[in-house]
């Protein structure tokens, strides 16, 4: 299937201003610094990776929520950069957003109806009041609510209930694709699986597209037809859900997986610890070369630290931005021991 969207070299930096006495930029933020990948029609990506690492402003760069510094935002065949007003207004219709906290994206003084009819208002499809209602429903009943939530206010839920109503809101535009920032990291394990299961579901029957943005890589694991792995500003590891959780390649990656607990307490667990050296740098002052080479246990002399890797494929469908990726992967380099 052909892809609904593409990112080629995005970046999304933020000025750092010294308000002092001038006005003037200090330096640079660089939260998305060179990103590339696409998300077919009908799949599933999930981007997974540490807070800070970038991943939200990602998300909202894709938007066009903030606006990109540089790169290319391709989605169905249009670069959305190039696009002004109505037209990216029209665009905007057919990409829609879910928050993490249903809580604090939506407005406690407005009924459910008016926060669903918001949406249809800005795209000036609130006009015929019988369709509107019926949409309204027919949404409602998709996130498993029943009509009479639409009088009440957003208090009145449970969260999992709240974040099903942020669902509502993302789907009654009817998009094609939704970004969703941290769709379940606020509410109980137990809720969890059931909202992952309703987008599953809806996914299914109305053909969306998702970009699920998750810091905790057990959410995204079987919901997620591809997952990318983030690391300060630049994507290090991108491969199908099962090959990286089976064989993940990267160093960062080896680390996140190597910290996740496996799910049966009985079952000896013969991983190995993969411990990292020091603390997530600055965004703001990132290292040279591969920005991971500061807490990499595989990291070489000076090749590391001068030259930035190239997200490459390195097995069929499996992208890895390491110099060593083979050299790791097959054991002819161990990684040296890292002072706790
Ligand atoms: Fe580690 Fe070097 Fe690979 Fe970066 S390029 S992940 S520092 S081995
Ligand atoms: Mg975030």
């Amino acid at each position: 299937r052909a892809p609904l969207i593409e990112l080629r070299d995005l970046k999304v930096h933020f000025p750092i201003k010294s308000g002092l006495l001038f006005d003037r930029t200090v330096g640079y933020v660089y939260a998305v610094d060179g990103v590339s990948l696409s998300i077919r029609s009908g799949e599933t990506y999930g981007l997974v990776g540490e807070s800070g690492c970038g991943k939200s402003t990602l998300g909202r760069g894709l938007l066009r929520l903030v606006e990109p510094t540089d790169g290319e935002i391709v989605f169905d065949g249009t670069d959305l950069r190039a696009l002004k007003g109505e037209q990216m207004r029209q665009a905007r219709r057919r990409m829609q957003m879910i928050f993490q906290d249903p809580l604090s994206s939506l407005d406690p003084r407005q009924s459910v109806e008016s926060l669903l009819v918001e949406g249809l208002k800005a795209h000036g499809l609130a006009d015929d009041k019988a369709e509107v209602r019926k949409t309204l429903r027919d949404t409602l009943a998709a996130v498993g609510l029943p009509a009479s939530a639409l009088s009440k206010y957003p208090h009145e839920f449970s969260g999992g209930q709240r974040q099903r109503i942020g669902i509502a809101r993302a789907l009654v535009l009817n998009p094609e694709l939704i970004v969703a920032d941290e769709p379940v990291s606020a509410l109980d394990v137990s809720i969890q699986a059931q909202v992952l299961n309703l987008m599953e579901d809806l996914q299914n029957e109305r053909g969306l597209t998702y970009l699920i943005i998750a810091h905790d890589l057990a959410v995204v694991r079987h919901i997620a037809d591809t997952v990318g792995v983030m690391y300060l500003g630049g994507l290090v590891e991108e491969a199908s859900s099962e090959d990286i959780y089976r064989e993940p390649m990267h160093p960062y990656t080896k680390a996140l997986m190597s910290a996740v607990p496996v799910p049966d307490p009985t079952v000896e667990d013969r991983r190995e610890r993969i411990l990292l050296a020091g603390d997530l740098p600055s965004p703001a002052n990132p290292p040279s070369g591969c920005r991971f080479h500061t807490r990499c246990p595989w990291a070489q002399p000076t090749r590391c630290a001068n030259e930035r890797p190239q997200l490459r494929e390195v097995v069929g469908g499996h992208r890895v931005a390491c110099h060593f990726a083979e050299e790791i992967a097959d054991g002819r380099l161990r990684p040296h021991e890292v002072e706790a």
